[in-house]
């Protein structure tokens, strides 16, 4: 009989399958360059401080530190001096495999700078990879390239399926181009065209926020996706600025939900914070809603183990998921995974403490969310991952 000591240990030693998550850079970074990819705020700090003072940056320093043969709390200078030291590709290799991930979903969609691809993420981390497809980014190249409004609007299905052929999943960022409110039914082929021709008559396109292109490549997606058991990622609540927080709430995707429950396709709600109750009250009525907190695990950093707790008031432990969010720094991909092991034994300690769960229906839950579940929504086999040994 394990003891409760014991589930810290275990809880450490699963490994997780990290269902959505972004290269890092492989460049040497300056302080500039490392605070900038601490944070979703474009804007720098206040004159004369640093990103270093977030929860996260408290994260980095404790237990970053470390691994970089660091003492914990060091100052951030010097954190920064060690890892030019040591070179990105030894930070990156050291980092990701402390993460303890055995299969990275990677999201291809997201690339302002040069980042590890995949297979080489994978290859740094000791892991195996898949990819997951942005449908707006496919839908952004579609439009550059199309010669007619016509053309654009008969191909794009072709085109997405095509450059989805070995994805896993598909994920769309709505969120970030005008949000949840959206009419949820399908654009008609006339409107489409309309909206297209509109689009391409601009001078510079450039991010396509038109709310029926957006509309039409959520409802192209949810087409291939039923066809091929794909699940839809859609990113939800806390993100960079280009999003109205408000407007990123689950909640209002409800009528969206409801229509595409009887056609068999799932839907994974990322990051959801502050939203991870509305959530969770999601994923525990529809059947075909899933949930992680990844991203905001690292942003709320010491107090990670309260946002896990609270998703797990309602969401039921087979919907729920694990993910890093990492992107830019590999610095993400440890302490999300060391965050999220930290505040998972916090909460089911706690439950065994109270009798609610012994520990063997405690590891039980562990499993689920740190692997099994997105093995099982994700249709995960040896054959949909490339699997990297190195
Ligand atoms: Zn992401």
């Amino acid at each position: 009989m394990p003891t409760a000591t014991d589930l810290r240990t275990l809880i450490d030693a699963l490994a997780l399958v990290d269902h959505h998550c972004h290269g890092v850079v492989t460049d040497e970074l300056d302080r500039d360059g490392f605070e900038e990819l601490m944070t979703e705020s474009p804007f720098p700090p206040p004159p004369g401080t640093s990103h270093f003072d977030t929860p996260f940056g408290l994260v980095v320093r404790r237990w970053c530190a470390p691994l970089l043969d660091l003492p914990a709390h060091c100052e951030p200078e010097r954190y920064l001096d060690r890892r030019r030291e040591l070179g990105a590709a030894e930070v990156n290799r050291r980092l990701l495999r402390a993460a303890g991930t055995e299969l990275l979903l990677v999201e291809t969609g997201y690339q302002p700078q040069a980042i590890l691809e995949p297979d080489e993420l994978a290859a740094a981390a000791g892991a195996a990879a898949a990819e997951v497809v942005r449908i707006e980014a496919v839908m952004e190249r579609t439009l550059a390239e199309a010669e007619s409004a016509d053309a654009f609007a008969a191909g794009f299905g072709a085109r997405l399926a095509e450059r989805a052929a070995s994805a896993v999943g598909l994920k769309t960022i709505v969120a970030y181009r005008g949000g949840f409110a959206f009419d949820p039914a399908p654009p008609g082929r006339a409107e489409v065209v309309e909206a297209a021709g509109r689009w391409l008559s601009r001078s510079a396109p450039g991010q396509l926020t038109d709310p029926t292109l957006l509309r039409f490549g959520i409802w192209t997606g949810v087409e291939l996706a039923s066809q091929r058991h794909l699940p839809i990622q859609l990113h939800s609540g806390l993100g960079d600025t280009d999003l109205t927080l408000h407007l990123a709430n689950p909640s209002l995707l409800t009528d969206l939900i409801k229509r595409l429950q009887p056609l068999g396709v799932d839907l994974t709600l990322l990051h959801c914070y502050p939203y991870h109750r509305e959530a969770a009250y999601l994923a525990a009525v529809f059947p075909n809603v899933y949930l992680d907190v990844g991203l905001a695990l690292n942003y709320t950093g010491p107090s990670a183990a309260r946002v896990l707790a609270e998703t797990m008031e309602l969401a039921p432990f087979t919907k729920h998921l694990y993910s890093s969010d990492a992107f830019g720094l590999a610095e993400l991909y440890h302490a999300g995974a060391l965050l999220f092991r930290h505040a998972l034994t916090e909460v089911l300690a706690g439950w065994v403490g109270q009798d609610v769960c012994d520990l063997d229906g405690a590891l039980r839950i562990a499993r689920l969310i740190a692997s099994e579940n997105a093995r099982r929504l994700y249709h995960l086999t040896e054959a949909s991952t490339r699997d990297i040994t190195c």
